[in-house]
């Protein structure tokens, strides 16, 4: 039987704003979104739905021992999204899906919303539904404010709740060196924290976007900021101490992604990203470490 395999992204956040409040209590921010090459493995095949078998049926590979046990059911945001679109498109036959999972959880990496998008392809295509990248967008929001830059991917800037997005072009080519430490955080947590009408600095997201269009990578490096380290690297001060040694390693700037705990660092060469991950491990700082690059869909 047909055999759909997909691999869902990672994202860092090269920028983060955070403009305002809503009265419907969603922050409305201003992000540069950026895929990197860390990924999840997810596989769809479609099986007859019986009375006794459930039509969507999720198995899970979790290869971090001791780590946070994903739920297999709505709980999943894969779940989620498969019972909206199969409920959406009225598909009355069953799917398996499993997923691999590698990228670190509740790691401000977007690995929730990244898995839901790669659902809506997977489906789209295992279903021959023709949904539009916009039709998958309009519906994905629903799962999830970031599941539509995932639907699309690379680099963009987003605005709203997350749901605006502008297509950028990719950063020059780099290398990133990207640590989570041994703590979770929870992204609900870190904006109820966030007192955004006492911020006093905001990064320059506009002036970034600008530097990707001119292909300036000093450009990028000397603008990243990200609001929310306010809160997260206050609570945690291992994030401090993972962006100095990474800046003490030869990284061009280091940045705390989404709402946290990783960190990522970016560099010219390969070599001091490998020296700079030789460090933080020694150090301990650090569970889940990579040395990745840029991704362009
Ligand atoms: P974001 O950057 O969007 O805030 P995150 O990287 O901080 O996301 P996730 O890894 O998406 O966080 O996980 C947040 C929570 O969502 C987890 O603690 C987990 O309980 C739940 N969750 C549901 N489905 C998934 C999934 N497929 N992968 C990871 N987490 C999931």
């Amino acid at each position: 039987m047909e055999q759909i395999t997909r691999k869902a992204y990672a994202k860092i956040n090269l920028g983060l704003d955070v403009i305002g409040r809503r009265p419907d209590g969603y922050h409305e921010v201003k992000m540069i979104m950026q895929t990197v090459g860390i990924y999840d493995v997810l596989t769809f095949q479609k099986r007859k739905a019986t009375a006794n078998s459930p039509c969507i049926q999720i198995s899970i590979e979790q290869a971090e021992p001791g780590g946070e046990i994903l739920p297999r059911d709505q709980g999943n945001l894969i779940y989620r999204a498969a019972a909206l679109i199969m409920e959406t498109r009225g598909i009355k036959e069953g799917v398996e899906i499993t997923l691999q999972k590698k990228i670190p959880i509740a790691a401000g990496m977007a690995g929730g919303s990244t898995d839901a998008a790669a659902v809506f392809h997977g489906l789209n295509e295992l279903f021959g539904l023709s949904m539009s990248p916009e039709d998958m967008k309009r519906l994905g929001v629903q799962i999830g404010a970031d599941v539509p830059y995932c639907i699309m991917g690379g680099t963009a800037l987003s605005e709203g709740i997350g749901e605006r997005l502008t297509p950028l072009p990719t950063p020059p080519a780099a290398y990133l060196l990207i640590a989570k430490p041994d703590i979770s955080v929870s992204t609900k947590y870190v904006y109820e924290n966030l007192h955004a009408d006492t911020l006093t600095w905001h990064p320059d997201i506009e002036g970034m976007a600008e530097a990707l269009k001119a292909g300036s990578l000093s450009g990028i490096v000397e603008r990243m900021g990200n609001v929310l380290e306010s809160v997260t690297e206050k609570k945690y001060p291992v994030i401090g101490q993972l962006k100095e040694e990474m800046k003490a390693h030869g990284a061009l700037n280091a940045l705390m992604s989404g709402s946290g705990p990783t960190v990522f660092g970016i560099y010219r060469e390969k070599k001091t990203a490998e020296k700079g991950y030789a460090a933080v491990r020694k150090l301990g700082l650090a569970k889940d470490i990579f040395v990745t690059e840029f991704v362009s869909p």
